[in-house]
């Protein structure tokens, strides 16, 4: 039986080097021992020789074990890699391939990936789990959906160096606003002086109904963070103010252990407080809010703009017969070459996404003009306080609104209104 060899990471003044790593123990472990030291493969065995019933938790804590010691090398310390980063790379280039060998199996395809894909979003938002599936599929359908215009369509001929040009920025620039959104939205910063202190609002805090106060100023008490003996502790409020009561026990974060401002939210995926949350989007892996909501609109434009502009490219050279809108619907003898028929399937795979995408821009162009965010719009439509328009299109909760022009234009400034301590970098992916 090996000894376990693994060192209680103490020493902090020793730093890690690439191949090392933080294991689920906490002790610090190597790369290059990734087969040694595994008590529950030793445990396994030893059970196996002995003929003795396997440990039923033992088969879980190899997997765990495994995707533990599945790094690459990197500056700070050995990176894990996310398994499930991994599918989409094979299985969107396996399944357009299948697509584009013949019409039907491109409607079954091209049918069956986004229930698939959308089976898997509610599977996995319903465990409240995070994973990096979304993500990678949205940058490699990115890449592969580039790389196919690069080696399939531009050698056709028909793209000028102009058109390929603005192909190129379109990309570079939808990388580059993803890259700003995923600096992270905007966290909730507990503040030292929390430990029940009394903060005077001077005006209404917007998450209370104004109805309720006649007067502009008023108090709240904001709790402390709970120390271990008051784990859960609620909020005290002044005495006899019972709808400030009700409203910091509203804003308090059972999990952080903060009060948090007006329109912020936790989020169970990321585990913390968000300012200003709109939602927690699984394409980018991050949440959206208050420092990130204005980037992530415009990761979603540049996107649209550059797939719609490569979508009617490659139309009009893989169809130049057809017309535009009904290219994508009636293209003929566009199967009798598998390199046509694969920039037509990419094109309808593209059509898809767009759709998907052009829908949610939508909906936030809505919710921006209204001044109410993904989260706001959901909590009105399950508590009946909103107004709901255009069969539930639009939600007009009517507490934040100040017209149009003022909702956007605090939406374009909200982001420079955040502390940068509260925008710690988050992980690239
Ligand atoms: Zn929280
Ligand atoms: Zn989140």
């Amino acid at each position: 039986m090996m000894k376990k060899r693994t060192r209680k990471v103490a020493e902090l003044d020793d730093p890690l080097c690439c191949c090392e790593y933080v294991n689920r123990h906490g002790g610090r472990s190597h790369m290059a021992a990734c087969c040694c030291d595994c008590e529950d493969l030793d445990e396994a065995c030893d059970r196996w020789m002995k003929r003795e019933p396997q440990n039923p938790d033992s088969l879980s804590r190899m997997a765990a074990t495994v995707t533990d010691r599945l790094r690459v090398p990197w500056i700070s310390g050995a990176k894990k890699v996310d398994l499930s980063l991994i599918p989409p790379l094979f299985l969107l280039p396996v399944f357009l391939h299948i697509a584009a060998l013949h019409y039907l199996l491109g409607i079954v395809v091209l049918a069956a990936l986004p229930v698939m894909v959308l089976w898997y979003y509610y599977f996995t938002h319903r465990k409240k789990g995070r994973t990096l599936f979304f993500l990678s599929l949205a940058l490699f359908s990115l890449f592969y959906m580039y790389y196919v215009f690069l080696t399939e369509v531009v050698p056709r001929g028909d793209v000028t160096n102009l058109q390929l040009g603005v192909i190129t920025l379109g990309v570079a620039l939808t990388l580059a606003a993803l890259l700003h959104t995923k600096k992270g939205p905007g966290y909730v910063k507990p503040s030292p002086a929390d430990t029940h202190s009394t903060v005077t609002y001077h005006s209404l805090p917007p998450d209370v109904d104004p109805a309720y106060h006649n007067g502009s100023q008023h108090q709240v008490v904001i709790a402390s963070r709970a120390g271990p003996g008051e784990q859960g502790a609620e909020p005290r409020a002044v005495a006899g103010d019972v709808t400030e009561n009700d409203s910091s026990k509203r804003n308090w974060c059972s999990f952080c252990k903060l009060v948090r401002p007006p329109r912020a939210g936790h989020c169970r995926i990321c585990c913390t407080c968000v300012l200003r949350l709109d939602h927690h989007c699984v394409w980018i892996n991050s949440c959206v809010g208050q420092a990130n909501h204005c980037s992530f609109l415009l990761t979603l434009l540049f996107f649209l703009v550059t797939s719609l502009y490569g979508i009617s490219l490659v139309l009009r050279s893989v169809c130049p017969t057809q017309s535009l809108l009904t290219a994508l619907l009636y293209c003929p003898d566009v199967y009798g070459q598998f390199s046509s028929a694969l920039c037509f399937t990419c094109a309808w795979y593209s059509s898809i996404v767009t759709g998907g995408l052009l829908h949610l821009l939508v909906l936030q162009l809505i919710n921006i003009s209204y001044n109410v965010t993904e989260r706001e719009a959901r909590v009105a439509l399950r508590e009946k306080t909103g107004r709901s328009l255009i069969w539930g299109l639009i939600i007009d909760t009517g507490v934040y609104s100040r017209g149009f022009r003022a909702n956007w234009s605090e939406f374009l400034t909200m982001a420079a209104n955040v502390d940068p301590k509260a925008l710690k970098p988050t992980d690239l992916v």
